[in-house]
């Protein structure tokens, strides 16, 4: 069934047209920061539900409760905090005067409102122990723990109202929690199970969508990238959506796959991310989740099977997928995994996205047991990473 969002009810605070014009013409006299990117995503993922049961920014007492307890103060689970540190520099009012009940205007990078912030509490981040609590570790070789350690000591919670969305990345747009449960409605899908991704498709991502696919309490498959902001090195955002449209379309039936974006900053934190973008995919609609082998994993920070476990430990009314590594195997001749072939590392033939980038950088043509050729296609674009 379509699980009802986390906390029971779907966060909803966006600003009518009416509103928003009354507010646009209200701005002159607000402050007015501009927040890191990161917290732009959170603040429109705030606002549409995404996050549900969050209606703001978290104050200390919810972060404290979320690091110590990976729960909400209610105790919900929950285990990624979602702070919004101060931004440098401010117009229209000295952001250090701010108190409690004062508006703030998030700006983008254009310049545009994107939401406003009722200011609740302003208090010290230990950033040190956001880093250790959220993901486990306070080396900077990490990369959200760098983010954490480069962002200011002082945070601000409190509500948030949005204005506008986020621009989409080249003109895909990016559906709200509501927009995708009213889609799963139409398509008749009860049971959908998300699939979580941040590259282009090769073909062990391919075998666990075939494997969820198969399974008769699935009725349909959101692949759902994460499209937040880019690091050098990354695939663009439109290069991931049309490879994933471009397997779709040659290999799946229509009628059970769709491919929407979700533009949030990727958090890697190991097992907790994974619960974290599991309990966000509830709020989309999805009742099950595919959870690889390392999900959410970066360099050798987590056990790659800490991702699995960390389902038994909590219950958010998501049933978890879990599967092991999967491989093409010569000897099989297909792809397989532990679980249904028994010939050793030899037969293997490497699907990783590691190989297929340097693959592609030297302009080898892959074998389809690794990459499909019209996603190969996709990824030979000239720009299709962002190299600076
Ligand atoms: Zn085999």
């Amino acid at each position: 069934m379509i699980p009802p969002p986390h906390g029971g009810r779907l966060v909803e605070r966006i600003a009518s047209d009416a509103v928003r014009e009354r507010r646009d013409a209200e701005l002159g006299s607000l402050a007015k920061v501009h927040p890191f990117v990161d917290q732009l995503y959170d603040a429109e993922k705030i606002a549409i539900g995404a996050y549900s049961p969050l209606e703001g920014f978290q104050g200390p007492a919810d972060v404290r409760s979320v690091l110590e307890r990976g729960r909400l103060e209610n105790d919900l689970p929950w285990t990624i905090p979602i702070v919004l540190p101060v931004p440098d520099g401010a117009e229209g009012a000295a952001v250090a005067d701010l108190r409690s009940g004062d508006q703030v205007a998030l700006l983008d990078g254009r310049d545009r409102a994107l939401a406003l912030l009722t200011i609740d509490e302003r208090f010290r981040l230990d950033r040190r122990q956001l880093a250790r609590g959220a993901y486990g570790t306070e080396d900077p070789a990490h990369p959200n723990v760098a983010d954490i350690l480069r962002q200011g000591e002082v945070a601000w919670s409190g509500r948030v109202e949005l204005l506008r969305r986020l621009e989409p990345a080249r003109g895909r747009t990016e559906p709200s929690p509501r927009e995708l449960r009213e889609e799963f409605g139409r398509l008749g899908w009860k049971t959908v199970a998300a699939y979580q991704c941040r590259n282009p498709p090769h073909t062990a991502h391919e075998y666990l969508q075939r494997v969820t696919l198969e399974r008769e309490e699935i009725d349909g498959l959101l692949v759902h990238p994460v499209v937040g902001r880019l690091k050098s090195g990354d695939y663009r955002p439109e290069v991931i959506l049309d490879a994933y449209d471009a397997l779709v379309r040659a290999y799946y039936p229509a009628s059970r796959v769709i491919v929407r974006p979700l533009g949030i900053t990727m958090r890697y934190g190991g097992p907790k991310a994974a619960l974290f973008l599991a309990i966000v995919r509830k709020n989309y609609g999805c009742g099950a989740y595919i959870v690889g082998r390392d999900q959410a994993g970066v360099g050798k920070f987590y056990d790659p099977y800490a991702a699995h476990r960390i389902f038994d430990q909590y219950d958010i009314g998501v049933v978890p997928l879990r599967y092991e590594e999967s491989f093409f195997c010569r000897r099989c001749g297909w792809m397989a995994s532990e679980k249904v072939c028994p010939h050793g590392p030899a037969e293997r033939v490497a699907t990783s996205q590691t190989r297929v980038r340097e693959a592609l950088a030297k302009g080898e043509t892959l074998p389809s047991e690794i990459l499909r050729p019209e996603v190969a296609e996709v990824l030979r674009r000239s720009d299709a990473v962002l190299t600076s």
